[in-house]
């Protein structure tokens, strides 16, 4: 049986899903939050994230949000690139609970 991380990663590449930040269909996968507060949400040395902290993001999105990008540097500070990161792997997992994802069987 997979684990919950499993199913939301897979859930997230599933064909079709849009990129919860540009809608952007082709290319989304589930990418793990890596913002200041990410070894509070269980990131260690080799070890992702908490699933709670996905975001279903497309490639181009993706490239926002990775470490030392030029779209990271622009934001104001760690505090807003967290907050942005954040906030699409919150809404990420809304529009999978509302789509059912958590009510059936695992
Ligand atoms: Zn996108």
């Amino acid at each position: 049986m997979r684990t919950i991380h499993e199913r939301v990663m897979a859930d997230a590449r599933r064909e079709g899903n849009p990129c919860i930040r540009c809608h952007s269909t082709g290319s989304t996968c589930g990418r793990h939050y890596n913002g200041q507060r990410q070894h509070a949400y269980g990131k260690g040395r080799g070890i992702k994230g908490h699933w709670i902290g996905i975001a279903d993001l497309c490639k181009r999105c993706d490239q926002d949000f990775q470490e030392g990008s030029v779209e990271k540097n622009n934001y104001i500070g760690k505090d807003q690139y967290s907050e942005e990161f954040q906030h699409w792997c919150i809404m990420s997992n809304i529009r999978r609970d509302e789509r059912g994802f958590f009510d059936g069987p695992s």
